[in-house]
């Protein structure tokens, strides 16, 4: 029973480097979050220790009773969360979330659509040299260049075009909602499924800020430590219909024994994803998204050539579009990385700079309303982030800004 600090010191002093960085500086990377110490907590417990191959119920494996519990309770939450007619729980991550989806619908050389990766779709929406791009033939469709928002019009004519046989809606860099009743009626009219990967957003569907995809698709795919704010991982919700070939997909298709030490972290998350506090924080993320939006296209901001792409959001990001600035992706996340604000660059649509330099920053809010930021917070962050993008800025006073405002919102206290 040696604890940590005493058995591997290396280990452990970068762990508390780690908790100190996420302690004193504004996270805004916006797909992380701060999970609850209880899921650590249950993520942390003896449930590693456990082979449970199989499903609460039939397993391969002996003395999975109490797994057998956490799994089922795991389930239960997020159908009743989202109001799914099935769940499996045990993607180890997103990307395998989708595999797994994949693999239940889809044979090698089948047709999917899926958003550009350029233009805020994600790796595993058919990505040339992800395993989705490599097993099947993959049809992108893209944001309109003049709204900033996934082209309808041309979503329909490549479907009519390719005729796929599933259409991914879904996005990890885009800020507004997608129309879940088009797409599937897309869906519909050339015969393919509709997979919705909510892994952004799935936050602000549970808090019911954001129109849910689970009755308009076939299967609805999500990780859990995004928006959600819970352990990371991934789950599938699909039709009752679909419920077998998911699971199989899952184990033994893509996975061998699940996480259950992860699923018992993903329930308590689950639970506190249906509270009313939850909910509350949810709408100070998307106060704060809007905040931030509405400070970067100020005037003595946009003069020095920056902009917000769509305009706005609808969502927990902002997209930042620097093409038109002196500073591009590379040079702001390094920027605003000095001042103590974690963010990271992002391609965006026809953006001529290459992958590894970018003209875009994602920057997003859920952290700092786990953090507890309120809307004279954000306004502060807002502002701090215009100024630390303007050609002269005093890296000394931003950061003591940062500063004040970490200490405002104590992170983890007593850890
Ligand atoms: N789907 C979307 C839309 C995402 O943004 C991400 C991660 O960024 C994933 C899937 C993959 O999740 P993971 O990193 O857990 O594999």
């Amino acid at each position: 029973n040696t604890p940590l600090h005493e058995l591997d010191p290396d280990v452990a002093a970068a762990v508390d480097a780690e908790l100190h960085r996420q302690q004193s500086t504004l996270e805004m990377i916006a797909s992380e979050n701060f999970a609850p110490v209880a899921v650590m907590e249950a993520q942390g417990s003896v449930l590693t220790n456990k082979y449970a191959e199989g499903y609460p119920g039939r397993r391969y494996y002996g003395g999975c009773e109490h797994v057998d519990v956490v799994e089922q309770i795991a389930i239960d939450r997020i159908k009743a969360l989202f109001g799914a007619e099935h769940a499996n729980v045990q993607p180890h991550s997103g990307a395998q979330a989708n595999a797994a989806a994949m693999f239940a619908l889809l044979k090698p050389g089948d047709t999917i659509m899926g958003l550009n990766l350029a233009h805020g779709g994600h790796l595993t929406h058919g990505m040339k040299i992800n395993f989705s791009g490599k097993l099947y033939n993959v049809v992108a469709y893209h944001v309109d260049d003049a709204t900033g928002q996934v082209d309808m019009a041309e979503v329909e004519r490549l479907a009519k075009e390719s005729k796929p046989k599933l259409i991914v809606a879904g996005w990890s860099a885009y800020p507004r909602q997608l129309d879940f009743a088009a797409f599937r009626r897309i869906a519909d009219e050339v015969g393919a499924y509709l997979m919705v990967d909510m892994a952004h957003f799935a936050g602000l569907v549970a808090a019911g800020l954001h129109p849910n995809p689970v009755p308009h698709a076939h299967v609805v795919t999500t990780t859990t430590h995004k928006t959600l704010g819970g352990p990371r991982g991934g789950v599938i919700l699909s039709t009752a219909e679909l419920a077998k070939k998911i699971n199989s997909a899952v184990f033994p298709g893509q996975q061998g024994g699940p996480l259950e030490h992860v699923i018992a972290a993903k329930a308590v998350s689950f639970k506190v994803a249906a509270s009313e506090d939850f909910k509350e924080r949810q709408q100070r993320t998307l106060d704060g998204a809007r905040i931030l939006a509405e400070r970067l296209v100020q005037a003595d901001v946009t003069e020095h050539g920056v902009s917000v792409l769509s305009g706005g959001t609808d969502v927990h990001l902002v997209l930042v579009d620097l093409r038109n600035s002196e500073l591009d992706g590379q040079q702001a996340e390094d920027r605003l990385h000095e001042v103590g604000i974690t963010v990271n660059r992002n391609a965006i649509p026809n953006d001529p700079r290459p992958p590894m330099v970018t003209s875009g920053l994602r920057i997003g809010t859920p952290a700092l309303a786990t953090r507890g930021f309120q809307e004279a917070d954000f306004r502060e962050v807002a502002d701090i982030i215009a100024e630390a993008l303007k050609p002269s800025y005093d890296v000394t006073a931003l950061r003591a800004r940062v500063t004040a405002l970490a200490e405002k919102h104590p992170l983890y206290p007593g850890l």
